[in-house]
């Protein structure tokens, strides 16, 4: 079966992951280079290198070994908000599934839109409403939440693609 578009998205956000841990590079503890290479969350308390009890680990490797490290201490090591980015990274991948079922509608209006199913209909979208539509599907596919404007847009037309399928299915029945 080929992807669908919401896995489209899914894996479109994760090679972010490695393409950010790249872009860290190296950094020095104690006179050693190391590099991140793992980041994941442990369900029980862990420890940082440092002593603190950690739950968010970055695994940080060097030449000769691997250290665990908290997300306080990452921060300082590298100089960089490597927290902060992993946060929001989270947050988006959150909003993604959250988002799955909205995703997979939107696409699929468009789908029926562009091969001229919704015409059978007599339901047109206007360019503007699919330029607007093909925005709100890359906004919850790079993992943030529509906004109401576009929620109600979605809406509109759904109601109305309900409404003509049902006019279509009494005239069967008539
Ligand atoms: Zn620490």
């Amino acid at each position: 079966m080929s992807e669908t578009f919401y896995e489209t998205c899914l894996k479109n956000l994760s090679v972010c992951v490695p393409e950010y841990i790249k872009k860290v590079g190296t950094f020095q503890i104690e006179n050693e280079g190391f590099k991140l290479t793992n980041h994941y969350f442990v369900q029980h308390f862990d420890r940082c290198f440092c002593g603190h009890r950690i739950k968010e680990v970055f695994e940080v490797t060097s030449a000769t070994k691997t250290l665990k490290v908290g997300n306080c201490c990452i921060n300082k090591i590298t100089n960089q908000k490597i927290a902060r980015w992993f946060k929001d990274y989270e947050r988006k991948k959150r909003n993604l599934e959250a988002n799955k079922d909205l995703i997979t509608s939107v696409h699929y209006m468009l789908q029926k839109r562009q091969d001229g199913t919704l015409a059978e209909y007599d339901i047109y979208i206007s360019p503007r409403g699919v330029e607007r539509l093909d925005k709100t599907l890359n906004r919850m596919c790079r993992g943030l939440n529509p906004i109401q404007e576009q929620v109600d847009l979605y809406n509109n037309y759904r109601d109305k693609i309900i409404s003509a399928y049902e006019r279509c299915q009494k005239s069967i029945g008539e």
